[in-house]
């Protein structure tokens, strides 16, 4: 793999994510050590849920994997989630907020957060551990 098109700010973040002595395991049978796998893949876990994980490669290109089939990384087709996986990056990796899309001139204001990229309807309480669907960036663009 080429090293040339390394995004710096990513190479770093995952460089940091992996040297991390602080265990991250994922509650999967058998455990995920996510920080190997970080480091098997090359790809900066972004956002996870509870069917898999989407993450940052180096070369910038967003890619995903599921639980069950850790070891099979995909490309992220949807500009919308690419979107959104920079942004909850650039909020668990604050190196990263240069790489944030900036809003479009033609995109649209998020009708589910008003553009405040919090859900309106869940109660403020819950609204951090909730993605609203514009990923907390308050627009869409296609
Ligand atoms: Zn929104």
């Amino acid at each position: 793999m080429s090293t040339a098109q390394d995004i710096p700010e990513i190479a770093a973040a995952l460089a940091a994510f992996i040297a991390d002595g602080e265990p991250y395991t994922i509650r999967l049978d058998p455990p995920l050590d996510l920080r190997a796998l970080a480091a098997e893949l090359q790809l900066l876990p972004a956002m996870l849920d509870f069917g898999g994980c989407l993450g940052l490669k180096r070369n910038g290109e967003v890619a995903s994997f599921t639980w069950n089939e850790p070891h099979s990384l995909r490309a992220e087709p949807d500009n919308r989630i690419r979107n959104i996986v920079y942004y909850q990056a650039s909020l668990k990796y604050p190196g990263l907020a240069p790489l944030v899309p900036r809003r479009p001139a033609d995109a649209v204001t998020c009708s589910w957060c008003g553009g405040s990229g919090r859900h309106l309807a869940i109660p403020a309480e819950f609204a951090d551990r909730f993605v609203c669907c514009c990923g907390g960036l308050g627009w869409l663009h296609e």
